[in-house]
């Protein structure tokens, strides 16, 4: 089964598990109203699958499709509360390249015992280092615990990242300050054109903020030149003259469909082989011959080369 592949020789190799389908935050391009209080309840009604079931779906995956890396996201992940058990079966399971999306602000309590569990690396959301732009994006006034929890992650030994969502109007003037953050901090900035994902699928273009332009904007103050692609990478990463790397996932200007190796699991265990797929396969109690199946039509539901959007939010699938 190692050898399920499509007509474009994808597998997968890298799974992406939804524990949790709420979040703390309420940020612009994943909930329509995040400053709304009748969206922050709504988003508040979860169903989230336990610890236990989570896990044998991924262990029965991994047996399938030799599993290379892990990562968790959500919603917040940091809510779920058992998020260092599943990390410990992913570890039993025998994979050990297990990381975290989160919006950090619950790490400066959780970082240290997720290390202990196992987790290796962690990529925390931060759209701006200027107080009222984060407001302004992602709903909530808690920049300095995200700065805390960036802190608690470096010194707890995980490999940080940060990811930033640029959008239009509202945080690109974000892009030199985060830049100059991370490079502070000695970690890797990675910018993202946003996604037509959700509310923003009927509107794709109301925020977007290409690749180009990010370009533009770096170029004016640090020159730089690019680097080499990794295979089935989301990132494309360039370096300055002064040697700081930083990425950029550009979806729409440079689509990396064509080498997609993920496959997601959301948090109520329906498998998605696409984020622009709005129907999920059940994996849950699954005999083999049932989940191979699952995993053949997962597999097509793969775009061929260039990722067309979802009437889904990263909150419902899983960033
Ligand atoms: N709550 C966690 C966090 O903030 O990282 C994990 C889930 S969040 C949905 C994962 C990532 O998806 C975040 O970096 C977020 O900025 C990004 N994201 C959500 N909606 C997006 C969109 N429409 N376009 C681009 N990125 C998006």
């Amino acid at each position: 089964m190692h050898g399920i592949t499509d007509q474009y020789n994808r597998t997968f190799k890298v799974l992406r598990v939804s524990v949790i389908n709420r979040c703390n935050l309420g940020c612009m391009y994943c909930v329509e109203h995040g400053d709304d209080a009748a969206a922050f309840r709504e988003q508040r009604k979860s169903n989230n699958i336990s610890a236990h079931e989570l896990v044998a779906i991924i262990v029965e995956l991994h047996k399938l499709l030799d599993l290379e890396t892990v990562r968790l996201t959500g919603g917040e992940p940091l809510l779920y509360p058992e998020l260092p058990l599943i990390v410990k079966g992913i570890v039993q399971a025998g994979i050990s390249d297990i990381s975290l999306t989160t919006n950090g602000l619950l790490l400066d309590r959780k970082a240290i015992q997720l290390k202990e569990a196992g987790l290796q690396s962690v990529n925390i959301s931060l759209d701006a280092i200027d107080r009222d732009v984060f407001f302004t994006v992602n709903k909530r006034d808690s920049l300095d615990k995200v700065l805390t929890g960036i802190d608690a992650a470096i010194s707890a030994g995980l490999n940080v990242k940060l990811n930033a969502v640029i959008l239009k109007g509202i945080n690109d003037n974000q892009v030199i300050p985060l830049l100059e953050f991370a490079r502070s901090k000695n970690i890797i900035i990675r910018f993202l054109e946003v996604m037509a994902m959700g509310h923003l699928h009927k509107d794709p273009w109301k925020y977007f903020f290409g690749q180009q332009q990010i370009l533009q904007t770096i170029a004016a103050k640090y020159p730089f030149h690019a680097l080499t692609r990794q295979t089935a990478s989301t990132a494309n990463y360039w370096i300055t003259n002064d040697q700081q790397k930083f990425g950029i996932i550009a979806n729409e200007s440079s689509p990396f469909c064509h080498d997609c190796n993920r496959l997601r699991i959301d948090s109520e265990g329906r498998l998605f082989g696409c984020l622009s797929s709005n129907h999920g396969i059940d994996a849950r109690n699954l005999d083999r011959g049932q989940l191979v199946q699952a995993l053949k039509a997962a597999l097509a539901q793969k775009q061929s080369l260039k990722f067309i959007g979802s009437e889904l939010s990263m909150l419902q699938i899983g960033g």
